[in-house]
């Protein structure tokens, strides 16, 4: 509930304007009427805010269909936020690829550049994905002044408060102040907000795929990359998005005599089941002189990507399907385990092993046999198709999150 009397009106005014356009955003297409009594605020107040909104651009107004205020007896207008308000850009620093786009309010995407990583230096990487900003810019015709929010996301463990990546161990970086350089780099004046690649997922998830959230309060998002990570978000219903932590499943212990992970211990369930840990196995099998299915597949000296690993367990090579079979049998206990903790509603998948129909299939089953039937969850699993730039989608999500979160005129 918000308050709207006290000592501190303009700070109460400001939240107020903030909770109406944070609800037009997530509920519209809706009438002042429904707002007024969601918010428990007086339909004046609605109003008067709502008109400041729509000279300001923020809101419009539906043309139809008009909706019926039951309690007035009178015909109520649709309102909804104005997608081209504003405009956002996404960053994905992902150490091997560097991806960037510009969307709108609502997600829609409206220019999109990569490239792969220069190295694995961080300075370098931060160059590159700068230069691919401006590059973006300049295609849509735009200036970083136009832009209203740039978010950031970055495998790792992230000060999200600082704008700071704390750890990033497989790159050997460490405390690197990414907020502070990217503003100094691009020299922007819009908000930049800084997350983990996984998390900025799962923000995409909740703002822009409204249909398959509908309803859904608690939801987990399960990335598969070069680690594994499973971002919680909890209480969607009434915060919008409260997450626990960057979901660092990737390190817990699966196998105890397990093939050693980049964090020291063993059996981890990313030294098992993630792409990197994958493609290892691959390549100690090619090492050995096996997986001839996928040397057929590979160029000579090149290491194997994730669809020709997946071809070549889709062509029965006799050394490449234990593996990912392992991978994926390993990855269902995990995901049984975390759903007998948490208990979403929800558990979005995203990784390239689940392109194949075979390995979805298989994750299911193993899931289904291993959750504890007395509680009676029944998440609703759903798998994510990937996509080079879901994660600097999900970037621009984050900084449209606190660009409604800060919204107060
Ligand atoms: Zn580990």
């Amino acid at each position: 509930m918000q308050f709207e009397q006290g000592n501190n009106l303009p700070r109460v005014k400001a939240t107020n304007q903030s909770s109406i356009l944070r609800m037009v955003y997530h509920c519209g297409p809706i009438t002042r009427a429904d707002i007024a009594k969601r918010l428990d605020l007086t339909l004046p107040t609605i109003t008067t805010n709502i008109n400041m909104m729509i000279s300001a651009g923020l809101v419009q107004e539906l043309d139809s269909p008009e909706s019926i205020d039951h309690r007035h007896g009178r015909r109520s207008r649709l309102l909804d936020i104005v997608p081209d308000a504003r405009r956002f850009i996404g960053v994905e620093m992902s150490g091997s690829e560097c991806a960037v786009c510009l969307t709108n309010y609502r997600g829609q995407v409206l220019g999109v550049r990569s490239s792969p990583a220069p190295s694995r230096d961080y300075e370098e990487n931060l160059d590159a994905t700068c230069t691919l900003v401006r590059e973006l810019l300049d295609s849509c015709r735009l200036t970083l002044d136009s832009v209203d929010g740039l978010g950031f996301c970055v495998p790792g463990l992230v000060d999200r408060q600082a704008g700071v990546l704390k750890v990033r161990p497989s790159y050997n970086w460490y405390d690197k102040p990414i907020l502070r350089d990217v503003r100094r780099r691009l020299e922007l004046r819009c908000p930049i907000t800084v997350e983990n690649n996984a998390c900025a997922r799962a923000y995409g998830a909740s703002l822009f795929q409204r249909e398959l959230m509908n309803n859904v309060s608690t939801f987990a998002y399960l990335f598969i990359h070069a680690g594994i990570a499973c971002p919680l978000i909890l209480n969607q219903s009434s915060v919008f998005g409260s997450i626990v932590g960057a979901g660092e499943v990737g390190h817990m212990v699966m196998e105890p005599n397990g093939p050693q992970c980049t964090c020291g211990n063993h059996g981890c369930l990313e030294a098992i089941s993630s792409d990197r840990a994958i493609i290892a196995r691959c390549m100690d099998a090619l090492a050995r002189g096996g997986a001839p299915t996928l040397r057929s597949l590979c160029p000579v000296g090149e290491e194997p990507t994730m669809a020709r690993v997946l071809q070549a367990q889709q062509d029965g090579d006799s050394d490449v399907y234990p593996i990912v079979e392992r991978a994926v049998y390993t990855l269902g206990l995990a995901i049984a385990n975390i759903v007998n903790f948490t208990c979403p509603h929800a558990m979005l998948i995203e990784g390239e092993l689940f392109r194949s129909e075979g390995n979805r299939r298989q994750l299911l089953d193993v899931v289904r046999r291993n959750i504890c039937k007395v509680t009676g969850t029944d998440t609703n699993f759903v798998f994510v198709e990937p996509s080079e730039f879901s994660g600097a989608r999900g970037a621009a999500a984050v900084a449209i999150f606190h660009d409604l979160q800060s919204a107060s005129e």
